[in-house]
């Protein structure tokens, strides 16, 4: 989803010129953040009948109004990721060989990688995984932010262009085992109370334990709670062999979670067609996609990228990330970013 002021608020600045235009893009960016699109606009899921499988927004949603710290945190962490982007397609920026092109600015991060922690909470024997289910899972995340899954090859010739290599990777840092006699554990961050997050400022924490509610899993954003930071998944949608269940059997899940983890928000913009995603290539929808559809899926008079990790369709049916999310994930991984302390 775009909003075309946001193109034309950046491009305004890019036309102002190399040397002087710092101040212009900086003021552009700050006036298009609207912190009414951080929340769920649930006029539009209720009209559309739309079940919640993530629940990341409602937890975000709830998290802002218990700390309203969290609401100055979240506009700094956005206005920051803002401005990066600016700069970075700021023609003749930096890039060393370009001549002063047009060619995006790299960020000079590389590959990133990000060690993984994954508590296993269990209340019977299904949900206490194995290591191969937890291998596969790791594995899914790699191939799906390295964009070497094999079915990015399904991508229409509108979108294929856009489909990215986030040049992010994952690696499990250490696996706990937790018997619990608790079989549901809901949103509250319950699990991460009795379960603390190891090293969250340098490590990726994942809770696997059911939620309830027929809920797959839920993220926390950047800029929140250290204590509940990372991303909760029901062990039946985690990873790709084993205690697994169609149709969300192929890890995507959890390629949709780290995606909020990093900042990402759902491609719909969790509202009708004026709520943004904050990403300029992804086209203007006004809810969910679920099933696997067929292309062209038509709302707000473009055709859905319903193949987007960040909709809600079957995991068959999700493979890519585009280029602007993944400019968004990095963003947050630069010097001063909401994760730049995972860079070591
Ligand atoms: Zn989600």
């Amino acid at each position: 989803m775009k909003r075309i002021f946001l193109s034309l608020a950046v491009a305004a600045a890019v036309l102002v010129g190399c040397q002087d235009n710092e101040k212009n893009v900086e003021l552009a960016q700050e006036q298009i953040i609207d912190m009414s699109d951080f929340y769920v606009h649930t006029d539009a899921d209720q009209s559309r009948g739309v079940s919640e499988s993530c629940h990341s927004m409602r937890v975000l949603n709830r998290q802002l109004k218990e700390n309203p710290e969290l609401y100055k945190k979240m506009y700094d962490v956005e206005y920051a990721t803002r401005k990066f982007i600016a700069a970075k397609g700021k023609p003749g920026n930096g890039g060393g060989n370009n001549g002063g092109g047009s060619e995006p600015t790299p960020d000079n991060l590389g590959v990133i990688n990000i060690p993984v922690y994954v508590h296993v909470v269990y209340s019977n024997s299904n949900e206490n995984i194995s290591d191969a289910q937890i291998a596969s899972q790791i594995s899914v995340l790699n191939e799906d932010f390295r964009k070497q899954n094999s079915d990015v090859s399904n991508a229409p010739a509108e979108f294929a262009p856009l489909a990215a290599d986030s040049e992010i990777t994952f690696s499990l840092a250490g696996t706990f085992r937790y018997a619990s006699s608790t079989t549901s554990w809901g949103t509250n961050d319950a699990v991460k109370a009795t379960y603390p997050p190891v090293t969250p400022e340098t490590h990726l924490n994942v809770w696997v334990c059911n939620i309830g509610g027929g809920i797959l899993g839920y993220a926390q954003f950047p800029g929140g709670n250290l204590a509940t930071d990372g991303v909760v998944c029901a062990p039946q949608f985690f990873g790709k062999t084993g205690y697994v269940q169609a149709p969300f059997n192929k890890g995507r899940t959890m390629t949709h979670e780290v995606g909020h983890y990093l900042n990402l928000r759902h491609i719909w913009g969790d509202g009708r067609c004026k709520q943004d995603d904050f990403v300029a290539d992804t086209p203007s929808s006004d809810g969910p996609n679920y099933g696997c559809p067929t292309y062209p899926t038509v709302n707000c008079r473009t055709n859905d990228m319903t193949m987007n990790y960040m909709d809600y369709v079957d995991d068959a049916c999700m493979y890519m990330f585009s280029e602007g999310q993944k400019s968004r994930m990095r963003a947050i991984f630069q010097s001063g970013g909401a994760r730049a302390s995972m860079i070591n």
